[in-house]
């Protein structure tokens, strides 16, 4: 079986042949410019493929609803020239291959519950801390959906006493994503957060802000594994600190083998398919269309 990905980010498409087993073949990206010269540049890239079925994995708000006019269509955004853009209508009128859409934080908890970090279970949580702040997740085996998709890096979250900074979010200002998405971070501190030191203080404040809505994740949906990427991500000295302050926060009310000292470090983990999830999800999503 011959697949095809798409990651369709708001700074860059990434576009990707593989097989069903999750390996990339072939890749090529490109930058997010106006809706159908990225669009086009993506048809182009597969009409000189062969393959049996599409995924695409986007950012959003996207339309999920297969019985809405709109289905397929790139929303509300503030994307300049992309609100209510029909990306997918767009690709299947030169595209002759199923093509299945979800957010991009879905098709990436559908690449590691697939073929990465979660394989075997029926639910799993993927967050991503990056350019914004996003999850996906399955339950029950499933992609969670409901009215529109999740979008669970608005989320409001308790400012520390100690941070001043008034959060990035032109919607929320002080949400998940407004205190500590990539753009939050470098606002807050003056710096780039991949120029701040692995032992700077502005990574204890991002663990503890990942951490408070990591805890609030648990609570509400209960996945069996919580996968953190995205860019912030890189800095990996956040893990452990976020494991400290997630067993602080629910401070021992969920009596599970995970959330214990010894096992929260197998429970919250980076993705097994790093920076590659979303184009590999993407296969995985590609794949569901043909079963
Ligand atoms: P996007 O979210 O745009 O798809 P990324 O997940 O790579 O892309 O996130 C980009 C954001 O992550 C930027 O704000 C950038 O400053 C931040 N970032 C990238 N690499 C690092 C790093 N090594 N350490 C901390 N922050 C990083
Ligand atoms: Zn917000």
């Amino acid at each position: 079986m011959r697949l095809g990905s798409v990651e369709a980010g708001g700074t860059k498409f990434v576009v990707g042949i593989g097989d069903d087993c999750g390996n990339i073949i072939k890749r090529e990206s490109f930058p997010t410019t106006d809706p159908i010269t990225t669009a086009n540049k993506v048809i182009d890239f597969f009409l000189s493929e062969n393959v049996d079925a599409i995924g695409v994995g986007s950012f959003g708000p996207i339309d999920l609803d297969l019985n809405s006019k709109t289905y397929g269509y790139i929303t509300t955004t503030p994307k300049q020239g992309w609100d209510y853009f029909d990306l997918i209508g767009h690709l299947k009128e030169k595209i002759n291959v199923p093509i299945g859409f979800d957010t991009d934080v879905n098709t990436a908890v559908l690449g590691e519950l697939t073929f990465g970090s979660a394989v075997g279970l029926d639910s799993a949580l993927y967050l991503t801390i990056g350019t914004g702040v996003g999850g996906g997740a399955i339950v029950e085996g499933k992609l969670l959906h409901g009215l529109l998709h999740p979008e669970m890096g608005h989320m409001k979250l308790i400012v520390r006493p100690d941070d001043s900074y008034k959060g990035k979010c032109p919607f929320h200002n002080s949400c998940f994503e407004g205190l500590a998405s990539g753009p939050a971070i470098e606002e807050r501190w003056g710096i780039k957060g991949k120029d701040i030191p692995a032992d700077h203080p502005a990574w204890d404040l991002e663990a503890y802000y990942i951490a408070q809505a990591v805890a609030n994740y648990i609570l509400v949906l209960s996945p069996k594994k919580i996968i953190l990427g995205g860019g912030v991500m890189h800095q990996k000295q956040l893990f452990p600190i976020i494991h400290k302050y997630v067993l602080e926060f629910l401070n021992g009310y969920i009596q599970k083998e995970e959330i214990t000292e010894d096992k929260i470090k197998e429970y919250i983990v980076y993705p097994q398919l790093g920076d590659n999830a979303g184009l590999v999800g993407g296969l995985a999503l590609a794949k569901q269309q043909i079963k």
